[in-house]
Order: structure tokens, then C-alpha cells, then sequence
């Protein structure tokens, strides 16, 4: 962990310089977590973005050369839809957002957003139109108010406060020792999982971007602070084009199409009723996870009883 705070804690004193050029968190993640070779071309547009349609064609692709890790993938998300994107661990399910911030380039096929090539467009204006949710939300170690209005400089404190209202994490604030001014990270204010969630929503719902791509945290939550966050995400994906990574299959109930990714190829797709009729590999995942879910919901039976 002190690995990572420390290029974090440095990151974050070069972005408080130059913050009125750079627009986003993920920049910062770009630049820690991408290939170095990913350059705008000379002279690229910004991204011309409207709604927000997403196009994945034939996208193949490895880290490293000996092995392929999008195997040819091709889906649409129609602006304004939802897709989610489900399978075994390792499948490939987070290179695909990470594909679509353009932290790595496709070895063959392309991603276009509103018919645009993402490879043609400046980076800036690209991951200014996506808002991510990811898995794990790094804070900077600031105060709470300076962390929501991380998605948009410009925010005055009352739009701050109203996105971590719709985030449900202003209540939480309230009762931190300094409101909004308290602060979080190494030396702060210890966030759970889940409130780091719910910043990182704030901070997207403050926002506004045409396309979110919501990466769902992998541990389990308590089932109190999972349906907080899924009303928060609910309420952030309304309209937009919303591309979800999701472990628990109850959260996608609704998706407009349900992609099942296996060892980097398509391996179903449908919606959710349509996957169940096929029996296939989505349906043998909602009946484990649907068995789970009795196991311990029988377990807090057990000892609601003693
Ligand atoms: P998922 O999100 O479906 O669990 P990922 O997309 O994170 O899977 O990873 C797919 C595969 O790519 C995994 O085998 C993982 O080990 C590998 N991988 C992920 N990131 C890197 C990287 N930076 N370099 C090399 N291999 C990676
Ligand atoms: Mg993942």
C-alpha cells in the first residue's frame, strides 16, 4: 500500500498545480496505469460526442504479445442504453473499460464512441465524455469536498452537495468530524469500501458525462450499504450510456443486453430472461449465486433464532 499511496500522494500535488488544464481522476490513472506509447495523433479533433453510442468491432487484445486476452469482441451500446458485462474472473471483463479510456490501444478491431475512432480523438476529450465508478476508489488524501469536486472544477459548494445527496453519502459527511472541509486518506478520515464508493459516484454524478462505466466492487458489501450504492448508480446510469461490469447478477436484472464474457470471447448474450431459457454458462452463474444468497439468508435466520 505504501507502493502505491506515495506515486498517489506525488500525483496528486503535480495535479493541484496544473488542475485547470487537467480535467480528471482517470487522467491520473492513465498516466500510472497505461502504455506509454499511447500518444494523440498530430493535430486530433476533441472527441465530437453527443449521446454517447459506444461500438465495440472484432477488438482483439493482449498485454503482452504471447497472450490474448480479447480474443475478437464485438457489442453496441445504443446511447442511452444499458449493458453489462458478467463471466469468470480473468475473463476480461475490466480490460474492456480499460480499452475504452484508451489506457492501452487494440491490437486489431476498433472502439468508436458517436462514430468516432477513439484512436483519432485528443485523450483529454475522450475521457472527459466517460465517467467511471471503478472498482477500487482511490481518494486523494484531501478533504471530502475537495474529492467530489474532483469530476468538475467549476461545481459551486451547493452542486457538491446536492451530487452527494443523490450519492447518499451527504448524510454520512454530515456526521464526519468537519463536514464537507474533513479529511480523508493515509492521514484523514478512514473511508469503508463502500463510502469510497459513494464519493466516487458523487464526483461522477457532479460530472455529467454521456457515458459511465461502472466497474462493481468485488467484495461483498453489506446488503444495506449494496442497495444505497445501487440506488445511487440507478439514479446516476438514468439516460445515459451505461456500461457495467457486474459480479452480483441481481444488480443487471434490467441491463438492455447482458454480455457473457468467458476467457476473453463471447460466449452468450441476451437479456436476462432470454439467458436463463438457455441453461447455459449465465444461467448455472444465477443459480450459484441465487443459492448463495438462501444459504445466507438462512444463516441470519439461524441466528436471528438463538
Ligand atoms: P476480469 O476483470 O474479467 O477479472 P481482467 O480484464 O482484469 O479480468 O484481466 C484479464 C486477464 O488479463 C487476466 O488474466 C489478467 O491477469 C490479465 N491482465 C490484466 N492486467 C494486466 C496487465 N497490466 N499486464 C498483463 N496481464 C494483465
Ligand atoms: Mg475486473
Amino acid at each position: 500500500m505504501i507502493q502505491l499511496y506515495q506515486p498517489l500522494n506525488f500525483m496528486g500535488m503535480v495535479y493541484r498545480e496544473i488542475k485547470q488544464a487537467v480535467i480528471d481522476i482517470e487522467m491520473m490513472f492513465s498516466i500510472l496505469q497505461r502504455d506509454a506509447e499511447i500518444k494523440d495523433k498530430p493535430n486530433a479533433p476533441a472527441l465530437q460526442a453527443g449521446k454517447g453510442a459506444v461500438r465495440f468491432e472484432n477488438v482483439v487484445f493482449s498485454y503482452e504479445p504471447a497472450r490474448p486476452i480479447l480474443k475478437g469482441v464485438s457489442f453496441d451500446v445504443p446511447a442511452g442504453h444499458t449493458v453489462a458485462i458478467v463471466g469468470p474472473s480473468g475473463a476480461g471483463k475490466s480490460t474492456i473499460s480499460r480499452l475504452l479510456f484508451r489506457f492501452y490501444d487494440v491490437s486489431s478491431g476498433r472502439i468508436l464512441i458517436d462514430n468516432q475512432d477513439i484512436r483519432d480523438v485528443t485523450q483529454v476529450s475522450l475521457r472527459s465524455a466517460i465517467g467511471m465508478v471503478p472498482q477500487d476508489t482511490v481518494l486523494f488524501n484531501d478533504t471530502l469536498r475537495y474529492n467530489i469536486r474532483y469530476g468538475r472544477w467549476d461545481a459551486t459548494d451547493a452542486e457538491v452537495e446536492e451530487a452527494a445527496r443523490l450519492a447518499q453519502i451527504d448524510a454520512f459527511i454530515r456526521l464526519s468530524p468537519k463536514g464537507y472541509e474533513t479529511e480523508v486518506g493515509e492521514r484523514g478520515l478512514k473511508l469503508s469500501g463502500g463510502e469510497k464508493q459513494r464519493v466516487a459516484i458523487a464526483r461522477t454524478i457532479l460530472k455529467a458525462p454521456p457515458i459511465l462505466v461502472l466497474d462493481e466492487a468485488t467484495s461483498a458489501l453489506d446488503s444495506h450499504t449494496e442497495k444505497e450504492i445501487q440506488d445511487a448508480l440507478d439514479r446516476v446510469s438514468r439516460g445515459r450510456t451505461t456500461l457495467v461490469i457486474a459480479h452480483r447478477l441481481s444488480t443487471i436484472v434490467h441491463a438492455d443486453e447482458i454480455i457473457v464474457l468467458e476467457s476473453g470471447r463471447i460466449a452468450e448474450r441476451g437479456t436476462h430472461h432470454q439467458l436463463l431459457a438457455r441453461n447455459g454458462l449465465y444461467a448455472s452463474m444465477w443459480n450459484r449465486q441465487r443459492e448463495a444468497q438462501e444459504a445466507r439468508e438462512k444463516l441470519a435466520q439461524a441466528g436471528e433464532d438463538d
